[in-house]
């Protein structure tokens, strides 16, 4: 609700600053830090934020104004223009000009566009000229605010360019001059008259000169461009609400344009790659707005220690000695006050620095789990606070292979080597060469993995970036749309790399002397900058090489040390456990060394994918009668126990839950003539007669039909000899000193007495082995909890069960009805519509299945109250699933071995979130 009341316009600035950074909700992320710099004394030019409830407001409303937002804005206005000395908008001695910026609640890179100038037209440039003593730099900024205004707010623009780009680009080839600093005073002044004359030719009304107007179109363009399908897939890819809104920050303008004393920037606190502690970042001299990221200069270090020996521009910390000095002490006092590395934004207007934004720099998870480290290391943060500054799901990205060092150092003998870029997103990798997003969408369906090569990315190129192994750029720096956007998405990314000459035409890169063509394959190592033609095979990251290969020590890689901090303290935090779903010895070794507390999912039919064993498995499936699947289960045992003795010995103290033969009979029966007359020769039986068992055993809907526990209802020798075969391979590795801990779990139990018969028959199976063995192992037998009726009814189950586990793939697709083999052609649009927020069977619907989960868990251990309680299946894997789980007071997740450092990590932070 929005009142003539409420305060819809925030300032900052000057004498009067009424936000703070607390504020993001209400000012979005630029507006509140905005006010908080100026707060704490750090030179901010002065302006307002419209809130982002006006925003909703205005979006919901048809792009009406609230009463009395406008005689707010006017208010503001004035504040704005006394804090920069009396500069009056829309004056035409003195005039004030404004720049508007969208800024959210959580940064949007490029999805939102700003205005800069706003304010000029022919009779206000007149005062501008006169202050600044520059007609050049005054036409210059008209140029760029028509410009802007043209594309942003009236929306003059075509699909593959920008009309006015093409303007100035022709102007220049007229003019015979290469940069845009080279055009003259004359050329920009008829740019402008070029520009407006295409606005009217293409919109049909004249380009507004009342800056009024002209702000008033610029504030309502970016309550509008919340709304745009960029904003919306974005937002949707990040999990990012549409309800938030956007906040308008209206701003006075300073002039990094106006001169050889003047320049422009923007640095992290930081290395965003790495994490080193360094400062680092970009600037231009005589430039405005984005020209530092959209890559048409080459952007020079802001300091000599970042200089590239190879091509030494000269630093802002040379050219403005006073300036960088100044800059350096408001990067520590920012670092200080935020407790984090941060991005900012400046300008230097006649020598005198102005901040124009800092916000947390978005950082890959190699830089996030290092500045954790180190920050905590020098003082600055606490341990809690390290473990909550790394994101669960960046954590993967340290894991990420890396180029194998002997192709590597071949593919440099080869002369393979193309040319060094920035290294801008973290990972190696290889794929096909593809020059357009839409070439990049549509390799990737086919399957093959692509490098997307692009002069520069835009908002434009996000579905092929997503669908991309790697980006290369020829142009842009670390702060440019690729690099920014890719390290969002966890992607190998080279930027800014100048050798290399793209041409979209002829779809081809020359680079080296060599032309590559779309469809050849390239090699980019984003931890480098290198790029490399052909494919260089990857291998694991330095963390498996220390940690699962052992081929390194840890004394040698720093990074695995950081990483090992950081989940050490997790683990300190952390009330949920953490197991792995693993099938092999090979599996659980892997998830152990990554911190897993025992197994919690072990699929013995996964066991049978393997050629020699899966006719056994046929056999018993086909087998006509109990002598036939004794056979073959006789053959089926002794393969089984080895693996369990495997799992067991891995494993050697922690719990291990093994569940009982669960083949979704489709999968394993023998497919096609060829296959069952081979099966039928290897079991001695009559090729005919098998085919008609395998029809006859053919399910109309094989997901709700004849498997898990239903099977060793049917066939209860099936479920004796697996029980035989785990509690054998228990006594053996016991009688080794194996610590061993069997838990044996009955699959898709709907009904209490399908678990009690189940139950019976292990019981009686074990009473046997242990005699015969002469041995006693402790071990439990319980149930996933997979079927709708099963979490219904679980006071009933636990009964006869002594632990569940949430089978959440198959209580997802029951609970919603929905089968997980063929949603995958209509759950992209329900997702898309915002049905469910997201795939159900990624991240656990918690208003839907997540009730069952806690009705479960809570009738459950209102029977039993020692009952352990856990999940597996995909979503224990998935940090958001995890803090529910943490949440409803289950014991422990389970997840693939390679998730497991994210769900230690996501545990922890799901217990500190809580406190
Ligand atoms: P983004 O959200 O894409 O970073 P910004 O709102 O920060 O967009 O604006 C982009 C750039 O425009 C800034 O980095 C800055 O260089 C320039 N800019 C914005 N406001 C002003 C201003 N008041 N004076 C000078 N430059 C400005
Ligand atoms: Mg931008
Ligand atoms: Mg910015």
């Amino acid at each position: 609700m929005i009142e003539t009341s409420t305060k819809m316009a925030y300032t900052f600035g000057g004498e009067n600053t009424e936000g703070n950074a607390t504020m993001k909700n209400l000012l979005g992320g630029k507006g509140a830090n905005l006010a908080e710099m100026a707060a704490i004394g750090i030179p901010v030019p002065a302006g307002f934020t419209i809130t982002t409830e006006v925003c909703n407001w205005v979006v919901g409303h048809d792009m009406a104004h609230p009463d009395g937002l406008e005689d707010q804005v006017r208010e503001a206005i004035t504040h704005t223009e006394k804090a920069m000395g009396g500069r009056i908008f829309g004056d035409s001695s003195n005039p004030l000009l404004l720049s508007v910026r969208s800024g959210a609640r959580a940064s949007m890179p490029g999805m939102m566009d700003t205005v800069l100038n706003i304010g000029l037209n022919d009779t206000t440039i007149q005062g501008l000229i006169e202050k600044s003593g520059s007609d050049r730099f005054a036409y210059d900024s008209y140029r760029r605010f028509v410009q802007m205004y043209g594309d942003v707010v009236l929306l003059v623009r075509d699909e593959n360019h920008d009309p006015f780009e093409q303007l100035l680009e022709a102007k220049k080839e007229a003019r015979g001059v290469e940069l845009d600093t080279d055009l003259t005073a004359e050329d920009l002044k008829e740019l402008v008259a070029e520009f407006k004359a295409m606005v009217k030719e293409r919109t049909g009304a004249d380009f507004p000169d009342d800056p009024m107007t002209q702000l008033w179109g610029a504030i309502d363009a970016v309550f509008q461009s919340w709304d745009n399908p960029r904003a919306w897939h974005y937002r949707r890819i990040n999990s990012i609400p549409h309800d938030w809104g956007t906040a308008v920050n209206v701003q006075a303008m300073v002039f990094g344009n106006m001169g050889e004393t003047c320049a422009t920037g923007v640095a992290f606190t930081r290395d965003p790659s790495t994490g080193e502690r360094r400062f680092y970042g970009e600037y231009l001299i005589n430039a405005q707005g984005e020209d530092v990221v959209a890559g048409i200069r080459t952007p020079q270090p802001i300091n000599i220690s970042g200089k590239d020996p190879e091509n030494p521009l000269s630093s802002m910390e040379e050219e403005f000695p006073q300036c960088y000095a100044e800059l350096e002490a408001i990067y520590h006092k920012l670092e200080q006050h935020y407790k984090d590395m941060q991005d900012i934004e400046f300008t230097v207007e006649d020598n005198k620095l102005w901040m124009l934004q800092t916000r947390a720099g978005k950082r890959t998870g190699f830089a996030a789990v290092r500045i954790a480290a180190e920050m905590l290391e020098e003082g600055l943060i606490d341990e809690k606070t390290a473990v909550l500054r790394v994101d669960p799901n960046q954590l993967t990205q340290l894991l990420l292979p890396v180029f194998d060092r002997d192709a590597k150092t071949a593919a440099i003998a080869d002369g393979r080597q193309l040319a060094k870029g920035l290294n801008a997103g973290p990972g190696a990798a290889a794929g096909t060469l593809v020059l357009s997003a839409d070439e990049a969408v549509l390799r990737a369906e086919k399957g093959d993995k692509v490098i997307l090569v692009r002069i520069e990315t835009s908002p434009e190129d996000i579905q092929g970036m997503h669908v991309s192994q790697g980006i290369l750029t020829s142009r842009g720096g670390m702060t440019s749309h690729a690099a920014v956007v890719a390290r969002g998405m966890g992607k190998s990314c080279v930027a800014g790399c100048g050798a290399l000459d793209i041409d979209y035409g002829a779809g081809t890169v020359k680079v080296a002397g060599r032309t590559l063509k779309e469809g050849d394959s390239i090699s980019i190592d984003g931890m480098t900058g290198e790029v490399f033609e052909g494919s260089i095979p990857v291998r694991a990251s330095e963390i498996v090489q220390v940690l699962i290969d052992e081929e390194m020590a840890p004394e040698e890689s720093k990074i695995f040390q950081d990483f090992n901090r950081i989940l050490t303290l997790a683990k300190g935090y952390a009330t949920l456990g953490v197991r792995t779903n693993a099938d092999s010895p090979l599996d659980s070794t892997v998830a152990r060394k990554f911190g897993a507390e025992g197994i919690g999912l072990c699929r013995t039919e996964h066991m049978f994918f393997e050629e020699a064993r899966i006719d056994a498995v046929r056999e018993m499936i086909v087998a006509k009668d109990v002598e036939g699947r004794r056979g073959a289960l006789e053959k089926i045992l002794p393969m089984q126990q080895s693996d369990f003795e495997g799992i067991f010995r891995a494993m050697d103290g922690l719990p291990v839950t093994i569940r009982a033969l669960d083949p979704p009979l489709h999968e394993f029966l023998p497919h096609g003539d060829a296959e069952i007359t081979d099966l039928a020769g290897k079991m001695g039986v009559d090729a005919g007669e098998l085919k008609s068992t395998v029809e006859s055993l053919t399910e109309s809907n094989p997901m709700l039909g004849h498997r898990g526990c239903r099977l060793g209802i049917v066939y209860p020798e099936i479920t004796a000899m697996q029980a035989r075969a785990i509690l054998q391979a228990a006594c053996v590795v016991a009688g080794e000193g194996v610590d061993v801990h069997p838990e044996i779990m009955i699959p898709l139990v709907g009904h209490v007495k399908e678990l009690e018969l189940q139950r019976k028959v292990v019981l009686e199976t074990a009473e046997q082995v242990f005699e015969e063995m002469g041995r006693k192992v402790d071990y439990l037998i319980g149930t996933m909890i997979e079927l709708p009726r099963a979490a219904l009814t679980a006071d009933e189950i636990a009964h006869e069960a002594e632990f569940f586990s949430f089978g959440t793939n198959d209580l997802t697709q029951t609970a919603l009805g929905l089968s997980r083999d063929d949603a995958g052609r209509f759950l992209p649009f329900y997702v898309e519509q915002g049905i469910y927020e997201a795939d159900p069977f990624g991240s656990l619907d918690q208003s839907g299945v997540g009730q069952l989960v806690r009705m479960g868990f809570e009738k459950g251990r209102a029977t039993r109250s020692d009952l352990k309680v856990g999940i597996c299946g995909e979503h224990g894997g998935d940090p958001k699933s995890v803090a529910f789980c943490h949440d409803v007071g289950l014991n422990y997740v389970s997840c693939s071995p390679y998730r497991v450092p994210v769900a230690r990590l996501a545990a922890a932070h799901a217990a500190l979130n809580q406190e």
